[in-house]
């Protein structure tokens, strides 16, 4: 009898597997666990939004994805269907990809009633065809920004038996957050609820449509630039949360000494600042996120201008 039952959970739990679907992303968004109005991802954290179905697999800026970021087949199965040729742009009005909002895609059939989906891959990018099999870790397109995406990524989404199931819980998604259930990750993914996106320096004032375009992407200031800008953008940021930003320029005078508690939750916290005297030599930036007593983001920053 015991036997019987430890091999019926070993069958259960063996039943399926993923891998991350773009190991060199990073996850900003979960899959909505409240099947109410409101919203909350697995861990009853607040990186999804009102029904919200897949896990969302970022890259830091449209510069990041021109350089090809490849998705992978997150198990091993059968593609049974793609789409691709819709081009990726930040969409504003959804109208624009009616019928369409998985944008370039593909589906992949598990077996055992298991199906995976794959959105928002970047236009001609998609490498399978129906009926392909692949294998775990097969690439099958790029991270990109087509139909209903208003930053480049790939939205992976979990069926079962035609049931959304959220892969960080195993079960489907009116269950809500904070399950004990087993993730379907074979390697576990960390639940990353602040972080630094990215940062950088520009010579004037960034947008943030600049940044997310990837404008100022490893921009080097050079001494005759208008002003020193320092910029970063974060996820995850909460009412609360202490932002400290310095600045020490090359004769070791502190020209920015910022300090704020917000107010308000940010999705994506975007901020900038900076010196409108630009001289040669080494400076040094820091940019820092506080909540109690936890140091949630912590860099600094040395660059050479010459
Ligand atoms: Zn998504």
């Amino acid at each position: 009898m015991l036997g019987t039952l430890l091999f019926a959970l070993i069958a259960l739990n063996s039943d399926i597997s993923f891998s991350s679907p773009c190991p060199e992303c990073f996850v900003l968004l979960y899959p909505d666990r409240d099947s109410s109005s409101g919203f909350t991802d697995y861990r009853c954290g607040n990186l999804s939004y009102d029904g919200h179905t897949g896990t969302d697999f970022a890259v830091a800026d449209e510069a990041k994805m021109r350089s090809g970021v490849t998705v992978r087949a997150a198990a091993p199965g059968r593609v049974l269907r793609i789409r691709d040729g819709v081009p990726d742009r930040k969409v504003s009005d959804l109208n624009q990809v009616k019928g369409q909002e998985c944008g370039n895609g593909l589906v992949i059939d598990h077996g055992r009633g298991w199906e995976s989906q794959y959105c928002h891959l970047r236009q001609n990018s998609v490498t399978v065809r129906p009926g392909q099999q692949v294998d775990r870790g097969t690439p099958v397109g790029l991270v990109g920004q087509s139909g209903a995406a208003s930053f480049p990524h790939v939205h992976f989404e979990v069926r079962h038996q035609g049931k959304t199931i959220d892969p960080n819980g195993g079960i489907p998604l009116n269950n809500s957050c904070s399950t004990n259930k087993t993730a379907l990750w074979q390697q576990p993914i960390a639940y990353i609820p602040t972080a630094l996106i990215h940062s950088g320096f520009s010579p004037q004032v960034p947008t943030m449509a600049e940044v997310e375009a990837g404008k100022w992407h490893n921009y080097q200031i050079k001494a005759t630039d208008p002003s020193l800008i320092f910029w970063t953008r974060s996820y995850g940021v909460k009412a609360g949360d202490r932002v400290t930003m310095t600045m020490v320029n090359p004769d070791r005078e502190q020209v920015v000494d910022y300090k704020n508690t917000l107010t308000k939750d940010n999705r994506i916290f975007f901020i900038y600042t900076g010196s409108r005297k630009v001289v040669p030599g080494t400076w040094t930036v820091t940019f820092q996120l506080d909540r109690g007593n936890q140091k949630l983001i912590d860099i600094s920053q040395t660059i050479l201008v010459k």
